[in-house]
């Protein structure tokens, strides 16, 4: 199976597998595919591993799964060697980790950093991807597997006048290396999702004045962060089996499983009650153990709205800028942030709020922004606006299957998958977290664990039965485009709810789910069964 080594004479570079992307799944695939056995390399666009976590630098950054859930579990040695500081870690122990998990395996000596990729093309002719990077530089490979990020590529918000603004622009997903003075500035951000909570959280003290302009107001739930002792630690340490098991076994990778009663079925105290105690836990608590028709049942869904709207109005003491922070969308149709004293910012006198669903934004200006009713004086405008998610970064680059077939063509209408790990007429090529996958829904690193376990699972299978080419049917990749489509159809996320899980990145464009909202749990069940069933819905040769 092993593609021959360099060929000097055309300078293409041969590897058995090729992987794009050196973050937290791409360390994963090459760490796992070298581990069988193949010849493998990564391009990275960063100077440095990490991908999301190198480049979100922006104050607050960290992590909104227990840091002890979001590590690899591939090495008994590295879980005994990595101290976590914190319940939840923050973005430089995170990518203390990465780099330490690099060096450790000795990792970077297969990446190329600064390496953006730019086209990847199946050769029908010798069953081998050739993949060109911007410098020009070709790789070719007999497996691709993409670990490019499902939230990667940052997206500014299209309003008028950036080009005017005097002061200094930033996007959370690109924040600078060098960092920046924030303090005695006057700063507004655009943006209250995950990365805007953390941040506004995180400067409201230090900044002269901050101003919110938010668009959707939308349900955080505590985080309770807190440091983690020694014997907190231990425990950990010795209970990783069992931690890694309950994950396994949850909805979305993390520590919590839904309780498995109905909302409707418990009396009125029982469910305040249940609210209360889930509201009281750290992490996504009060999202994933909660009752089990929460994402199904609007009903349900609506008494935990309720619970969380009234949570608001009792920590934020002005009621009008209570009132705006209110959500009306139904919980959990888009991501939850953690908060730590989010809501409390707003008692603050130095911030103040803007809705702008009710005075919109109409221009950025060379002294800030601009609404339909006020002049904001501004000195830094930060961007928490999100990312082309999902099929982004596998957008960038140009790749084409057989018959020449580009990737985002074939996507145009909606990504097409089977199991979110493969495409029909794309053989040997893998795409990690893309789309249909249940990584995005997910701890991201349980998921990604799982694919490249399939994946390497795959490719081993391949060896023994002397293949050299896997490609997903079109009738096997219709049926879990069709599945991942009737799932998402039944839950809650198929309201109108504008979130990253759909591809819609404008208000009116046609909406396609990008995620699996059927479970971790469920879709590792349905890859080993496609495994152990010796993988009916792929072709081999
Ligand atoms: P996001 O969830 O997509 O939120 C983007 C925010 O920007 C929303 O509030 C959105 O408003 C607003 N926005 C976008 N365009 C706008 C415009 N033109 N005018 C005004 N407002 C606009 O992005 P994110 O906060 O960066 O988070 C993305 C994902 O990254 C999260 O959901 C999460 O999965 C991940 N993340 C994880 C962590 C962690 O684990 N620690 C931390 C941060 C982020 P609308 O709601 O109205 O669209």
């Amino acid at each position: 199976m092993p593609v021959s080594a360099t060929n000097t004479a055309t300078a293409v570079e041969d590897f058995d597998a090729l992987i794009i992307g050196a973050g937290m799944a791409g360390l994963c695939a090459l760490y796992r595919l070298r581990q069988i056995g193949l010849s493998v390399h990564a391009l990275e666009t960063a100077p440095d591993v990490g991908g999301v976590w190198y480049w979100n630098r922006y104050p607050g950054a960290r992590f909104d799964s227990e840091s002890y859930t979001y590590c690899y579990s591939f090495s008994r040695d590295l879980l005994d060697d990595w101290n976590w500081q914190e319940r939840f870690a923050a973005q430089p122990e995170v990518l203390a980790y990465l780099n330490h998990v690099a060096d450790r395996f000795d990792l970077r000596r297969h990446i190329d950093f600064e390496t953006p990729v730019v086209s990847a093309r199946y050769r029908q002719q010798d069953g081998t991807w050739l993949v060109e990077t911007e410098a020009g530089k070709q790789i070719r490979c007999r497996f691709l597997v993409t670990a490019t990020g499902p939230l990667a590529v940052s997206r500014f918000p299209e309003i008028e006048g950036f080009e005017d603004f005097g002061g200094e622009c930033y996007h959370t997903g690109r924040w600078p290396h060098r960092g920046v003075v924030l303090a005695g500035k006057r700063v507004g951000i655009i943006g209250t999702g995950a990365s805007g909570v953390q941040v506004i959280q995180t400067i409201a003290a230090d900044v002269d004045r901050l101003t919110v302009f938010q668009r959707t107001p939308t349900y955080c739930i505590p985080q309770r962060n807190g440091p983690l002792d020694e014997g907190e630690r231990e425990d950990i340490r010795r209970n990783y089996g069992h931690i890694f098991a309950r994950c396994r076994d949850s909805f979305a990778g993390f520590i919590h499983s839904f309780d498995p009663r109905s909302g409707l079925e418990v009396s009125e105290q029982e469910r305040q009650a249940k609210f209360e105690e889930l509201w009281q836990q750290p992490g996504f608590a009060f999202w994933f153990g909660n009752f089990i028709d929460l994402m199904m049942d609007p009903t349900v869904n609506e008494y935990a709205c309720e619970f969380l709207r009234g949570k608001i109005m009792e920590r934020v003491r002005d009621p009008e800028t209570a009132r705006k922070l209110l959500p009306d969308h139904p919980f959990g149709t888009k991501r939850v942030p953690l908060e730590n004293g989010y809501y409390e910012v707003y008692n603050r006198d130095n911030v103040e709020l803007v809705d702008l669903r009710e005075t919109p934004i109409q221009r950025i200006t060379s002294g800030g922004i601009r609404t339909t009713s006020a002049d904001y004086p501004l000195d830094v405008i930060i961007c928490a606006t999100g990312f082309d998610a999902v099929t982004g970064s596998l957008a960038k680059i140009d790749i084409r299957g057989l018959g020449d077939q580009s990737l985002s063509d074939k996507w145009r209408q909606g990504p097409k998958t089977c199991l979110g790990l493969q495409v029909a007429g794309f053989p040997n090529l893998f795409t990690l977290a893309g789309p249909h996958n249940a990584a995005s829904l997910c701890n991201a690193v349980r998921c990604t664990e799982q694919n490249v376990d399939w994946v390497a699972d795959c490719i081993l299978y391949m060896r023994n039965q002397g293949y050299t080419r896997v490609v997903a049917t079109a009738e096997a990749e219709a049926d879990w485009t069709q599945h991942v489509n009737e799932v998402a159809g039944m839950t809650l996320l198929d309201t109108m709810t504008e979130s990253w899980f759909y591809s819609a990145k404008q208000p009116g464009q046609e909406r396609h789910v990008l995620v699996y909202a059927g479970g971790a749990n469920t879709f590792r069940k349905r890859c080993d069964e496609e495994a152990r069933r010796s993988y009916p819905g792929f072709e081999f040769s």
